[in-house]
């Protein structure tokens, strides 16, 4: 299969090429027609086999350009330098569609630039949970998630790792805020973890599990 047997559309096509991939992975294969669909997917798929376009293309295309309603997606990493490699895919990957596409830097900008829920620039955003919590945890809560349609969990096996509750209280903080009927998640693990796919499966309606 090439990417125009998997429903993408001709832009987001030309941008893969451009980022010279000529043909899907297997995880984009499997894993971008579920996201598609609008169907919610946990992803078991090592670093290094094309995870983060498998779930950035789908993204991209459900979002469909800017429409100043604030972020529409969120995307959860385990680290800050992942969090910028995956930027750097986003901008390659959705070139041509006007996106803003943001991560938490400064934490200090950072709590007023969000809140306001005039403030409507924004669509796609890639943070740590601890950065976002942060923010979510001022009085008023300085960043407004209630357009969230899309949210990823990246290297969920590493967030949920330790065995504390931290990160599962974390998230649960993070959903709560993210109250659009509509959300979907889509979790990305590089190993099977039984705790991850329990959280999956108390959480994710009509879940598709795909491993490669
Ligand atoms: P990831 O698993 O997302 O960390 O991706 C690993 C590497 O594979 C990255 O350097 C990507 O740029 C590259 N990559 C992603 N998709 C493809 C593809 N379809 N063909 C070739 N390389 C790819």
């Amino acid at each position: 299969r090439v990417f125009s047997d998997l429903n993408i559309d001709k832009d987001i096509q030309e941008n893969l090429i451009k980022c010279g991939y000529s043909e899907p992975t297997p995880i984009q294969k499997q894993g971008v027609p579920v996201m598609l669909e609008g169907r919610q997917l946990l992803a078991c798929a090592p670093t290094g086999s094309g995870k983060t376009a498998a779930f950035l293309v789908p993204i991209i295309q459900h979002l469909n350009g800017p429409q100043k309603q604030g972020f529409r997606a969120l995307i959860l990493c385990p680290t800050r330098e992942l969090a910028s490699q995956t930027q750097r895919e986003c901008v390659k990957l959705s070139e041509g569609r006007g996106f803003k596409i943001h991560i938490i830097s400064k934490i200090k900008k950072a709590l007023t630039q969000y809140g306001s829920k005039s403030n409507k620039k924004y669509d796609i955003l890639i943070t740590t949970p601890n950065r976002l919590c942060f923010l979510l945890n001022q009085e008023p809560p300085a960043i407004d998630l209630s357009s969230i349609q899309w949210l990823v969990i990246d290297e969920a096996d590493k967030l949920f790792e330790d065995g504390s509750r931290s990160f599962r209280d974390q998230l649960q903080q993070i959903l709560k805020a993210c109250d659009n009927s509509d959300r979907k998640i889509a979790m990305f693990s590089a190993t099977h973890t039984p705790v991850v796919a329990k959280w999956c499966v108390h959480n994710m309606v009509g879940l598709v599990r795909v491993t490669v």
